[in-house]
């Protein structure tokens, strides 16, 4: 086969994939007596319910990765997560409703859960590696499938270039302009890509970043490392409750009273955090009053599995 034909087969092959990835995720108002007195207008943009699996952002970030690597001909993806990582799972969905290949590098040893469940469910192959061999990632990827032509390396997270531009998509989904929009972040990848596209459609809007992590500030080099204009953003750092993945009482109250007060599921790692820091900014006057805020519901409602235990007895 000519290389010409080949090169248009790939092209029909990813306009095809690139039609099934198009997604639109809805908003939704988030009404709370607070924000009324405060005279806010407070939305939810649902990307938690653009698939059950591929939730949110994951499924922006896988897009183009996706993409190129079909483009390049590779059939198998590898990628890497904790054992409750929401990319993962999302990868392993992705496979295989895409037509890849998975393999998974699971960090720590070797244990059971329903993430994990799930992704085997959807033909990942895992493979878990100490701590140590995790943080090399390259070369993990080069010692087991360095001589496997068809693998593709996706970075833990999704975090890439073609990551931000997926996300820098959801700009165009939004009907109006808001005085200001919030993600979680993670790897900073989504945060990255918000902000491209504010600035491709050269948007006003105050872009606020609420890191997951402790000592959150490093988030604004992971950030900044994908911008090719700089942009001014915030990041709120005080809402880590402890560091990742760890809660308090008081966000897992906020949790089940948001949850069982709007009927949106959401979880405590991630969006909750957000949603937190949101409502609490609003509770300090932070905003004035009038303003327009959109969140970004990020998805990865199947984190809850894991945190069944902090919720017991509340
Ligand atoms: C993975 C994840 C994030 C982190 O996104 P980054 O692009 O890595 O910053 C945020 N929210 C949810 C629900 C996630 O699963």
């Amino acid at each position: 086969m000519s290389a010409l034909s080949n090169e248009y087969k790939y092209k029909m092959l990813n306009l095809h994939m690139q039609i099934a990835l198009e997604i639109f995720s809805p908003i939704h108002p988030w009404q709370h007596p607070m924000f009324a007195q405060k005279e806010l207008n407070v939305f939810i943009k649902r990307d938690d319910l653009i698939h059950p699996l591929i939730s949110g952002n994951k499924w922006r970030k896988l897009k183009y990765v996706l993409l190129k690597a079909q483009a390049e001909g590779k059939t198998h993806l590898v990628t890497f997560g904790g054992a409750f990582s929401n990319h993962l799972l999302a990868t392993a969905a992705a496979a295989a409703r895409f037509g890849f290949k998975a393999t998974g590098f699971v960090r720590g040893e070797e244990v059971q859960n329903d993430t994990l469940f799930l992704c085997r469910l959807h033909g990942m192959q895992l493979i878990f590696v100490s701590r140590d061999a995790y943080r090399n990632k390259p070369e993990l990827f080069q010692q087991y499938f360095g001589q496997d032509e068809q693998a593709f390396f996706v970075d833990e997270g999704g975090a890439s270039v073609e990551g931000t531009q997926g996300c820098a998509e959801l700009i165009t989904e939004l009907p109006t302009q808001y005085d200001h929009i919030f993600c979680a972040c993670g790897t900073g990848t989504t945060a990255a890509g918000i902000i491209k596209g504010l600035q491709q459609h050269q948007l006003p809007s105050a872009f606020h970043a609420v890191p997951v992590f402790k000592n959150g500030e490093f988030m604004r080099n992971e950030i900044d490392r994908f911008l090719t204009v700089p942009a001014p953003y915030h990041l709120h750092t005080d809402y880590h409750f402890g560091g990742y993945a760890k809660t308090t009482p008081e966000l897992i109250s906020f949790v089940k009273d948001f949850v069982s007060s709007t009927g949106i599921l959401i979880e405590p790692v991630y969006t909750g955090k957000m949603l937190y820091a949101l409502h609490n900014l609003a509770s300090k006057d932070y905003f004035a009053p009038g303003s327009s805020i959109l969140a970004i519901h990020s998805g990865g409602i199947w984190g809850l599995l894991g945190m069944k235990d902090k919720f017991a007895g509340s």
